[in-house]
């Protein structure tokens, strides 16, 4: 071969290069995320279902037994964990992918190593734990959650919304700072046009305390998200729910089972209004998950700390355009909750950790192609 050939085909080879590895990484559909969170839901419901130790009056504080089974209890797990969490298990489970079922060898823990409520959002909405970050007092949070650093982007400036029953959002978001509008307990939904809609849902939401006057009733701030997101239109949407952990420390599992079953119903809810919707529809990732485990029966499943054993573990699923509809994720390493608020990145294209890297890497095969 004449050397001007040679070198003709090195050129040739040399520009082949970036083409081939840009056919391997075709680009993502995501242009926007909806992140739901149901706190402290175990990873033994969503994966079996009402757990049967649990569907009595002595040790799961159940009103009515009969009611309650009727409900929720079928003889195989796959059977149960589909009638308490229905479009978790017709649509994420066959469509997208779930994590943390130990039966099937994925495990995610978080890595706070404190087990309860802001040290969770702190690590799931950062990427990493903080060891400072260790009560639930309304502290202004010193890290930046994921959703404040995609809102300094200016694609996402004024397009990040938080919406949540528990009231100290405000603070792990760290509205002062972020400018993230975050709604929550008994705040009125502001920011939106005052149709009679909005309210009626601001005079319920002032009448209607669950706890106290710190945490509101998880259909309240469903539907504030869901009105925003019809108004507003956010490019992020974070939708945090709280009854299931209220429920299992008052020893409640029947209301625990009934606000999970709710909270999925909310969620497919959510999920339909999108697809609705032009500018979600067919460009909208979903990722839910939790802050925490809890213990098991007979007393340890209302409570979640350090010392509850169990309490580190938790799951998450993930649906969307750009992941593959793997289902349940079997035989996986183990994963942390520290790998979510990458994930959500990743799904809008971006690469969080090259920016903090401290935070977890994305759950692997979660965004794109392969495993
Ligand atoms: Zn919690």
């Amino acid at each position: 071969m004449p050397r001007p050939a040679i070198r003709f085909l090195l050129g040739l080879a040399i520009f082949a290069i970036p083409l081939v590895s840009f056919a391997d990484e075709p680009k993502l559909k995501t242009e926007n995320v909806i992140f739901v969170m149901l706190d402290g839901l175990r990873w033994q419901d969503v994966y079996t279902g009402a757990e049967e130790d649990l569907l009595n009056k002595e040790r799961g504080g159940v009103a009515n037994v009969a009611d309650t089974k009727k409900q929720f209890w079928r003889e195989k797990p796959e059977e149960r964990r589909q009638v308490l969490l229905p479009f978790l298990w017709n649509t994420v489970a066959k469509e997208g992918q779930l994590f943390g079922n130990h039966q099937k060898q994925s495990v995610v823990s978080v890595t706070n190593g404190m087990c309860f409520s802001y040290p969770g959002y702190n690590e799931i909405l950062c990427g990493f734990p903080d060891p400072k970050v260790n009560s639930n007092a309304k502290i202004l949070n010193r890290n930046v959650t994921v959703l404040e650093w995609l809102h300094n982007k200016p694609e996402f400036k004024s397009k990040v919304a938080a919406f949540t029953s528990w009231d100290v959002f405000p603070f792990i978001i760290n509205t002062e700072r972020s400018g993230i509008p975050v709604n929550s307990g008994m705040k009125p939904l502001t920011g939106v046009e005052q149709t009679d809609e909005v309210k009626l849902l601001n005079r319920l939401i002032v009448e209607n305390p669950f706890v106290g006057e710190t945490t509101r009733h998880d259909a309240l701030t469903y539907h504030a998200a869901r009105i925003y997101l019809k108004q507003k239109k956010p490019r992020v949407l974070f939708v945090s729910f709280d009854e299931t952990d209220e429920h299992a420390h008052a020893g409640r599992y029947d209301r625990v089972l009934g606000s999970a079953h709710k909270a999925d119903g909310l969620i497919r809810d959510l999920w339909e209004t999108a697809q609705g919707m032009p500018e979600y529809k067919g460009k909208t990732t979903l990722i839910i998950s939790t802050d925490h485990g809890r213990g098991g029966p007979p007393l340890e499943w209302k409570n979640h700390s350090a010392k509850i054993k169990g309490a580190e573990f938790i799951w998450a699923g993930i649906l969307g355009p750009d992941t593959q509809p793997l289902g349940e994720r079997e035989k996986t390493d183990p994963q942390t909750q520290s790998q979510i608020a990458a994930t959500l990145a990743a799904s809008l294209g971006f690469d969080y950790c090259k920016d903090v890297p401290q935070a977890g890497k994305p759950l692997p095969g979660a965004i794109g192609a392969g495993k």
